[in-house]
């Protein structure tokens, strides 16, 4: 459907192989694999190598770090570049202690300035890394009696170990939609900015979707608090996931029923009407090319321009990534 790359940590890189997790000695398996990858996160910061190029540093199970883990410490992430991926969480102080057992550059990182200048599939990899990463630390206690958690199922349930309680935890992603919307003609596109932001910098409408709503429902109520635009058509475009911490942003094309901009809700300071002429005059800046609100630019703009934005010399952009 769409003609744009694969947005950035969304591809089929990883082989997933759900039933692997099933396995009890699992972790057995892997730590007699010499193959085996591991991959280590400490808190939301994984191990990367900085030098010659960003990518991530995969650890044996001989090595030290990954020796002296417990097995609770270890998730199956699944089989990447056709070997079997194993993440590996530790104290930031452990890879202090095992400096001298590492490659010189690696450090400690956190993703989101990585992302684009490391390889795709070790970025989708870190970005599913990260999200088990987070969703592991926030779910240490059962959030039904309070009791601790252990890891079951290769890591990926979090069971409570209290016999009379027994609930398990599932990882967990956030729905939130993203969403350019065009008025009626399709030469226009409504974008808005946060009073946070630096001056210029505007983006596509986006928000959480709310329990008891469906995706298109929440495209439209998003885009009527945050501009006062009725949506007419709402049509879905794709999707990335947004480990920051736990989204999955869902990507729309929608069509406006009415182009009087008002600030419903206040959480945007200004929204406008924006043609691709001033879009390629470079007001506004646009978000990285690594979001998917890049995306949904791109696409609307390139249907309508004999340029396409990419090989637009003068596009302003954000100097710092931003979700
Ligand atoms: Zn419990």
């Amino acid at each position: 459907m769409a003609s744009t790359p694969a947005n950035t940590f969304a591809g089929n890189y990883l082989d997933r192989r759900a039933e692997a997790r099933d396995a009890v000695d699992w972790a057995r398996e892997a730590r007699g694999d010499s193959g085996t990858l591991f991959v280590v996160s400490a808190g939301l910061e994984q191990l990367v190598l900085a030098e010659p190029a960003p990518d991530v540093v995969f650890l044996s199970a001989e090595h030290p770090l990954v020796h002296a883990l417990d097995d609770g410490s270890l998730t199956l992430l699944g089989w990447f570049r056709g070997a079997r991926c194993v993440l590996a969480s530790v104290q930031a102080e452990a890879i202090e202690a095992a400096r001298a057992a590492l490659p010189a550059t690696a450090r400690l990182s956190e993703l989101r300035p990585l992302a684009a200048q490391l390889p795709e599939d070790s970025a989708g990899l870190l970005a599913y890394a990260r999200a088990l990463s987070y969703w592991r630390s926030r779910h240490q206690y059962c959030g039904v009696c309070g009791s601790p958690t252990i890891a079951t199922r290769a890591g990926h349930v979090l069971h409570c170990t209290n016999d009379s309680c027994g609930a398990d935890f599932f990882p967990r992603i956030d729905p939130a939609i993203i969403v350019l919307v065009t008025d009626a003609s399709g030469e226009r596109a409504l974008l808005g900015r946060q009073a946070v932001w630096p001056p210029g910098r505007y983006s596509t409408i986006a928000g959480f979707v709310e329990p008891g709503e469906s995706l298109e429902d929440g495209v439209a109520r998003e885009v009527f608090e945050e501009t006062g635009v009725r949506v007419a058509s709402v049509r879905y475009q794709s999707s990335q996931p947004w480990p920051f911490p736990s989204s999955l942003m869902l990507g729309f094309q929608a069509v406006a029923a009415s182009h009087e901009i008002a600030h419903i809700d206040g959480e945007l300071e200004d929204a406008q009407w924006f043609t691709r002429e001033q879009i390629a005059a470079g007001t506004p800046m646009l978000p990285p090319s690594a979001s998917i609100s890049y995306r949904l630019i791109e696409t609307w703009f390139n249907a309508g321009s004999a340029i396409p934005l990419e090989s637009q010399p003068n596009v302003g952009r954000w100097t710092t990534p931003r979700g």
